[in-house]
């Protein structure tokens, strides 16, 4: 298991751009709403049904990616390694639905453009100010509502050429740079946020003096490996290694040589352990380690490596104890045959392993 800790940011900022998203089709809908009836007696009829439909279709989609997330996740289909497909896709939703708005400005107004124009720049604003609060978890998607909108303002008071024009363009110019600047800045505070929450959650499940993850960390991880272990019907063991005669190798050579061989000790684990295995510190000198999708066969071959391992690294042996997870039993009764199993070895002479099966008999392995 990755220990950083910090590799998921996109992850947060990409779920709380959902969690925010119903914010952003309220917004749409009023925006929509008032400009259709303030423009209504200034448009012909067609171009209503045209720009009504082209809404419509933007906001079934918005709904329908917002609800297809949801149950995404809630199904735990979407992971820290495909979650940025859906900003992209809320990206293109944004472009979609900025460009139906802005096509807006360009209808042919028979009278009264201006004020026309000036009341769509009022809703164009409101709903970017909107955008640049409710979505700053991604700077992409206000620019992608920001951009095609201000564009469309600017373009058209300066295609026109009337008098003043020109400064109402330089107004929508600047407004739009100060919106960027302020997404940027939200975008950093969102972010620095999100990582500093993960940070101190990370530091509440590692164990500082070697760097394993604690009993805390462990309680999480297994949360969410027995469910998934019950649906999937894959096995998965876990190994519980305690030092031996640590007591006396720390009356002999002290205290801290003593702490010195505990970070190598796990130094060993960490370096023999699989990716997706979970290597913790149990409690003093005992370490705990979760083999998911392992049977007692494989955790054995962890093992005999981890033992030699240890000893050709550190001047302790180890002894362990094995056992497998079945759907019937609690994390804390496989916990415990793995401990009955660890005090069998120890009692039958410690440097060795002992696997809490009926196949195997509670005999202890010794090895080369
Ligand atoms: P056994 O082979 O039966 O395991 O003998 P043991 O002496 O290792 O017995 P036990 O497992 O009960 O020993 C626990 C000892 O581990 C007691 C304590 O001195 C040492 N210990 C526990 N935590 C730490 C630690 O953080 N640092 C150091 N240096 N020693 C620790
Ligand atoms: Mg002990
Ligand atoms: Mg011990």
């Amino acid at each position: 298991m990755k220990k950083n800790g910090l590799v998921d940011i996109d992850f947060e900022r990409i779920n709380l751009l959902y969690q925010s998203a119903p914010i952003a089709v309220n917004g749409l809908l009023v925006g929509f709403f008032t400009l259709f009836f303030a423009v209504r007696e200034l448009l012909p009829t067609n171009y209503l049904v045209f720009w009504g439909g082209a809404f419509s279709i933007a906001l079934i989609w918005r709904i329908g990616l917002i609800i297809a997330f949801r149950w995404q996740i809630a199904v735990d289909k979407i992971n820290p390694q495909n979650i940025q497909k859906w900003e992209y896709f809320w990206v293109a939703m944004t472009v979609f639905t900025a460009t139906v708005f802005s096509v807006l400005v360009f209808f042919p107004f028979s009278h009264d453009a201006l004020i026309a124009l000036l009341f769509i720049a009022m809703v164009f604003m409101g709903m970017s100010s909107g955008s640049a609060i409710s979505s700053n978890s991604s700077v992409m998607v206000v620019l992608a509502f920001l951009t095609p909108t201000s564009c469309s303002l600017v373009f058209k008071t300066i295609y026109d050429a009337q008098p003043y024009y020109f400064l109402i363009a330089f107004v929508y110019t600047f407004f739009y740079l100060v919106l960027v600047f302020l997404t940027l800045n939200g975008n950093r505070v969102v972010v620095d946020n999100i990582k500093l929450r993960q940070h101190s959650e990370y530091q509440s499940i590692i164990d500082i003096l070697t760097s394993l993850i604690n009993r805390r960390g462990l309680k999480l991880f297994i949360d969410k490996l027995i469910p998934q272990a019950q649906r999937s019907r894959m096995p998965f063991s876990i190994v519980i290694l305690d030092i031996d005669f640590f007591k006396r190798f720390n009356d002999t050579h002290g205290h801290l040589k003593g702490d010195q061989v505990l970070v190598q000790v796990a130094a060993c684990l960490e370096k023999v352990a699989r990716e997706e295995d979970l290597v913790t510190r149990f409690g003093g000198e005992e370490f705990l380690i979760v083999l998911p999708d392992a049977n007692l066969d494989m955790a054995a071959k962890v093992v005999e490596r981890i033992m030699i391992a240890v000893r050709n690294d550190t001047e302790v042996t180890i002894s362990s104890g094995l056992a497998m997870f079945t759907p019937d039993i609690s994390f804390e009764q496989l916990v415990k045959n793995a401990d009955d199993a660890l005090y069998l070895a120890k009692k039958q002479g410690r440097d060795r392993f002992v696997i809490a099966d009926n196949i195997y008999a509670d005999k202890a392995c010794l090895i080369n």
